[in-house]
């Protein structure tokens, strides 16, 4: 489940972060999501549903299939997005899905869990080629909403309709600065 993090720093994250791989989390220090890794996944199984009602903005549920909610845009989609991912990865290659939320588990455990989950999301989301792949192979609409999302995706400035109207779209591209064979 992605809650809202946005209160959250990323310096505030990588302290966390950083504490919990010198204890019982070492292991997840090397938890580093490849391009070849969202075709894995694919071909394992996962998939994404969109759907119009769903409590949380995010959600893992059995059979591998990844819930997002359909009306989400833009950085808060992409970062729900990897942020289910994370999750998804660690269930299927480390056995643990990093539950942070649940009844029956201890607060710590799950702030833990949240502060993994979030950090490996935001790391991985600011890949632009990783962001690409990823977008492209679960069938999500693409966004351009930062720099980042505007090097994953730079063909969305050229189009007529451009979805987003960076100011320094066009003399990027005229440069060729934003070419890339994809
Ligand atoms: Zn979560």
């Amino acid at each position: 489940m992605a809650i809202d993090s946005g209160s959250i720093s990323w310096d505030f994250l990588q302290k966390k972060v950083d504490l919990l791989f010198k204890g019982e989390f070492s292991s997840f220090s090397n938890l580093k999501i490849e391009n070849t890794t969202i075709e894995d996944m694919v071909q394992r199984g996962w998939y994404i549903d969109l759907e119009e009602s769903t409590p949380f903005l995010g959600e893992i549920r059995s059979g591998r299939r990844i819930l997002l909610r359909d009306d989400l845009k833009g950085y808060e989609r992409d970062l729900t997005f990897f942020h289910e991912l994370v999750h998804a990865y660690s269930l299927e290659y480390f056995g643990n899905i990093l539950m942070d939320v649940g009844k029956n588990i201890p607060l710590e455990t799950k702030q833990a869990h949240f502060y993994l989950v979030e950090y490996f999301a935001r790391l991985h989301r600011a890949d632009p080629l990783l962001l690409r792949t990823a977008i492209s192979r679960f069938g999500l609409k693409p966004f351009v909403y930062d720099r980042i999302s505007l090097l994953a995706f730079p063909e969305l400035c050229s189009t007529p309709n451009e979805q987003v109207l960076f100011p320094f779209c066009s003399p990027l591209w005229k440069r060729g600065i934003l070419m890339r064979d994809s």
